[in-house]
C-alpha cells in the first residue's frame, strides 16, 4: 500500500505519520516521478492558492489530473477539499481545482469569528463521535447527486465521498485518531 502526500505546502508531516503508523507506505509527492508509483493520494490542508500555483510549477497538475481520471483514490482536507471540487467561491482568480468531486465549495467559508473551531462529528459507519478540527475551512455549498455526505455540522456537509475520492473540510490528521485515514485506505485497497 503506497500512499503519496501531496508534500507542496501545507500539513503534509502529520498525514505521513499517520498513514505510516497505520502500516501503509507513505511518502512525500513533490514531482511527477514521485506521483507515478504511488496508489493513492492525499491532498492535505494548508493553502489551496499556494498549493494551485504550485501544482503549476511543479508540473503535477497534469499528472495528478490523469491519475485521478484513471482512478486513483485520493483524500482531500480543507485545502485539499477545495482543490478536489468542482466550483470554489471566494478563491483567487488564478486558482484551479481537479473537479474530482461534484461539490462547490466556498473558501474560508465559515468566516472570521469562527474561522477556527472544533466539533464533534457523528460520521457515517464509526461507532464513536470523531473529533474535527476545521481550521479556515471550506463550506460546501452545493452537493452533487452522486456524492455521499459522511458527516455534517449544523446541516453543512463536512466529509464527503464520491467513487474513491474522499474530502474532508477538517483536519483528520491533526486530531490523534487515524479513523478517517484507515476508512481511506480500506477503500482504496478493497478487493
Ligand atoms: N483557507 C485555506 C485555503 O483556502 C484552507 C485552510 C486549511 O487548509 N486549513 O486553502
Amino acid at each position: 500500500m503506497k500512499v503519496g502526500v501531496l508534500a507542496l505546502q501545507g500539513a503534509f508531516a502529520r498525514h505521513v505519520r499517520v498513514l505510516a503508523d497505520l502500516g501503509a507506505t507513505a511518502v512525500e509527492v513533490r514531482t511527477a516521478g514521485d506521483l507515478a508509483d504511488v496508489d493513492a493520494l492525499v491532498l492535505p490542508g494548508g493553502e489551496s492558492t499556494t498549493m494551485s500555483m504550485l501544482l503549476d510549477s511543479s508540473g503535477l497538475r497534469g499528472p495528478v489530473a490523469d491519475r485521478i481520471a484513471d482512478g486513483l483514490p485520493v483524500l482531500g482536507t480543507c485545502a485539499g477539499m477545495i482543490l478536489l471540487a468542482t466550483r470554489v467561491a471566494d478563491g483567487r482568480s488564478d486558482q484551479r481545482s481537479f473537479g474530482a468531486i461534484d461539490l462547490d465549495v466556498r473558501r474560508n467559508g465559515y468566516g472570521r469569528q469562527v474561522d477556527s473551531f472544533e466539533a464533534d462529528l457523528d460520521v457515517t459507519g464509526l461507532d464513536e463521535p470523531f473529533h474535527g478540527v476545521f481550521i479556515r475551512a471550506p463550506v460546501v455549498e452545493r452537493v452533487g447527486d452522486g456524492v455521499e455526505v459522511l458527516a455534517a455540522v449544523d446541516g453543512q456537509p463536512v466529509l464527503c465521498r464520491q467513487g474513491r475520492v474522499v474530502v474532508a473540510a477538517f483536519h483528520p490528521e491533526m486530531s490523534g485518531d487515524d479513523r478517517i485515514h484507515g476508512r481511506f485506505l480500506d477503500l482504496a485497497f478493497a478487493a
